[in-house]
């Protein structure tokens, strides 16, 4: 049997992988990045084919990695690991630098960037494995910890979009215990709070009406998860 409870198991990091030119530039939450080869220095990121990043990367030839700090803001990973940039311009309003390529690296909430030249593209089925040899190579904070996944998802309880190699589809695990109160409820990955003294009347929610009242389909307004996501606070 295959027990998905076991791929929690595997321990990553958390980046943003962002590519682009001074006329578009985006990103997307990455937590599969790893370094390949140490002569030369290569990295590896993992990319849904579904992401304009991916295609970015395509076009600009490069692409940069940025290491997030353990406190990083939930708005930054709403913004770039669920919205896509299809939509929206993400660099809109997020620091940044441009590498010697000319990408932009994202700077917001990272303690260390990696800025590296596309060499090799593997098709995976879903995925692009993007293969890139550092060019440069930068620490921004030497006293903030990198954060983890298994730290992004037990402590900011925050949950992998649909698109990440690692989204596990939680119809298939254990159901929890209902939630049952008249609390607010946080999104982990937008920071998004549902007050039930608003309800969300954008979407049809009338005020007062509480959080385990919302119908199953009802989804964060700002980033999209799914109800069963959101936790107490
Ligand atoms: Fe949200």
């Amino acid at each position: 049997m295959v027990n998905l409870e076991a791929f929690f198991k595997i321990s990553y990091g958390l980046y943003i992988v962002s590519s682009g030119n001074k006329e578009k530039g985006n990103g997307f939450i990455s937590n599969s990045v790893f370094q390949v080869t140490a002569e030369p220095a290569q990295f590896a990121a993992c990319c849904n084919k579904d992401n304009l990043t991916a295609e970015i990367i395509k076009q600009s030839g490069a692409f940069s990695i940025s290491v997030l700090h353990q406190d990083v803001k939930t708005e930054l990973i709403g913004k770039f690991g669920y919205k896509s940039g299809k939509n929206m311009d993400k660099m809109t309003g997020t620091n940044f630098i441009y590498g010697e390529t000319g990408i932009p690296i994202v700077t917001d909430d990272t303690i260390a960037y990696l800025e590296c030249k596309l060499v090799n593209t593997f098709d995976v089925g879903t995925h692009l494995i993007f293969i890139g040899e550092v060019i440069q190579s930068e620490i921004l904070d030497n006293n903030s910890e990198p954060i983890t996944y298994a730290y992004y998802r037990n402590v900011k309880r925050g949950v992998a979009p649909k698109n990440a190699p690692t989204y596990i589809d939680k119809s298939k695990l254990k159901k929890e215990e209902p939630k049952s109160d008249s609390h607010k409820y946080k999104c982990p990955a937008c920071g998004y709070i549902y007050d039930p003294e608003k309800g969300d009347p954008d979407n049809g929610i009338a005020p007062g009406t509480k959080f385990e009242d919302l119908p199953d389909a009802w989804l964060c307004p700002v980033c999209g998860s799914e109800k069963e996501d959101f936790y107490k606070i």
